[in-house]
């Protein structure tokens, strides 16, 4: 088999942390449950990408992980999956709120996470619900009611849907900020920092983006706790 330097090498995978596990170079490795390795062979993924191969065992162990990568290359799985294993070992009430929050930036982007969730999360009979504007709130809070253990949300709608007291952030220990770079372009910082307060300290948080300035380092700064950074792709 590769080692995990030239497997790393060969994807261009940088990674700065103390103690940084192996990346999981076959879906064997992850040791996954059985129903979502099937999902993934029905899916016809071959082998993780190298985003799912080194979040994965990274996220795994609870740390809190920023990663930089470019789109196409797999983030959602690489985000949802270790949310899926987190889920299953938390085993909250979905009626308290959700356990699981992704942030996502656009109504379009969080319904392919919608969708990849529901799809991937069928088989562990996990539920999600999906939040976003440019639509009545009416069917939103009703599957809210229903009970979701994972809330896939654009800032703007979550923010109006926590004013107005319809959910609870109590629950939610596993935090996805996907895309942060396009979410701050898009001017959501202080609804971001709104819904995190509703949100207990006491969380693992992922954060993916294609960027890196100076905003995006600032709000990682103040949102994660000793992230392990994750670089795919050129550094530039
Ligand atoms: P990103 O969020 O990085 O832009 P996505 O998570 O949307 O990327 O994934 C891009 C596409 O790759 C999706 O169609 C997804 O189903 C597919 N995909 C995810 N994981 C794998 C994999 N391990 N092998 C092949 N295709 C994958
Ligand atoms: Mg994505």
């Amino acid at each position: 088999g590769l080692s995990a330097e030239s497997y790393r090498r060969r994807h261009e995978i940088s990674v700065t942390g103390d103690n940084v596990p192996s990346p999981f170079m076959s879906f064997e490795d992850t040791g996954f449950p059985s129903e979502l390795l099937r999902e993934v062979h029905n899916a016809g993924f071959s082998a993780p990408t190298p985003i799912q191969a080194q979040s994965w065992p990274i996220a795994l162990q609870g740390r809190d992980i920023v990663a930089i990568a470019k789109t196409g290359s797999g983030k959602t799985l690489g985000y949802l999956v270790p949310g899926f294993m987190h889920l299953k070992r938390s085993r909250n009430n979905s009626q308290m709120g959700p356990t699981v929050l992704v942030l996502s930036p656009t109504r379009e982007l969080a319904t392919q996470i919608q969708d990849e969730a529901v799809k991937f999360g069928r088989s562990s009979r996990i539920s999600c619900t999906c939040l976003y504007g440019g639509a009545p709130k009416g069917p939103q809070l009703r599957d809210l009611d229903r009970g979701a253990d994972v809330v896939v949300a654009t800032p703007g709608r979550l923010n109006d849907i926590l004013e107005m007291r319809r959910v609870s952030l109590s629950q939610v220990s596993y935090l996805v900020l996907d895309e942060a770079d396009r979410m701050l372009d898009m001017g959501f910082e202080p609804q971001i920092r709104k819904i995190v307060k509703e949100v207990p300290t006491r969380r693992q948080t992922l954060m993916y983006t294609a960027t890196w300035p100076k905003e995006v380092r600032k709000i990682a700064a103040d949102l994660l706790v000793n992230p392990v950074q994750v670089n795919i792709g050129k550094v530039d």
